[in-house]
């Protein structure tokens, strides 16, 4: 499997292109608009195309690149049936399966963060156990539930369900990083993570979230309504 993790420095966001060299299909996961043609072009000097875009969610601190790279590629966007954005060619439930080649993404519902959230589990021959977290599960971290359909309770319930619930060395790969961590396991963040690990209960979640008081993000009220229509500004 073809894999690479690319960044936006503005937004601090991953951006995940995954690719069987054998098909050359290839599929991104959480573009930024302002990266298309970088991200573009590196999939086809990898001699690949594009067939798949995914969202993990409506992002509120950038633009996707979605819409912008379907109209390029003619590749099938993917969003949850939950996300409010029915501008996507797929609209996944809990459990929806798509293939790239011979890479499996099997989308798992985790809302906490926004009502959409979606985590990816992506299996392959011969290939480590990989989940794309979206804002649900971060390094030693988790996205904000202060906005957007935002509830602490929720997203405790969906990473401990959902994400701790894989084998403890299933390599974690989040949407944002702020501190220049690329990558963690299921093990490691069940240990040591701050807001969701082993030190803290539903309760303590709760109240940490409720208390964190931080800006709002400098895009939201652009970001959202751009992204309901798949990054293409409505
Ligand atoms: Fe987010």
């Amino acid at each position: 499997m073809i894999f690479r993790q690319l960044f936006d420095k503005e937004s601090s966001t991953y951006t995940y292109l995954l690719a069987d060299p054998a098909t050359g299909e290839a599929a991104l996961i959480d573009p930024v608009l302002e990266h298309v043609a970088r991200d573009s072009k590196l999939v086809a000097e990898l001699g690949c195309r594009l067939v798949s875009v995914f969202d993990t969610h409506v992002h509120a601190d950038h633009v996707t690149g979605a819409g912008k790279l379907r109209e390029l590629t003619s590749a099938k966007t993917h969003v949850s049936a939950r996300g409010g954005a029915p501008c996507a060619d797929v609209e996944m439930q809990d459990g929806h399966v798509t293939r790239v080649g011979n890479i499996a993404l099997t989308a798992l519902a985790t809302p906490g963060h926004t009502n959409g959230c979606m985590c990816f589990l992506v299996t392959a021959e011969g290939e480590p156990l990989r989940v794309f977290t979206g804002d649900a599960l971060l390094v030693r971290g988790c996205g904000r539930t202060d906005f957007q359909e935002g509830d602490a309770a929720t997203l405790w319930r969906s990473v401990h369900e959902k994400l701790f619930s894989l084998p403890d060395d299933t390599l974690v790969y989040p949407a944002h990083d702020y501190r220049g961590f690329t990558v963690t396991t299921i093990g490691e963040e069940k240990r040591l993570n701050p807001r969701l690990g082993e030190s803290m209960t539903l309760e303590s979640f709760v109240t940490l979230m409720k208390n964190l008081d931080l800006p709002p993000p400098g895009k939201i009220h652009e970001a959202v309504p751009a992204n309901r229509a798949c990054g293409q500004r409505p």
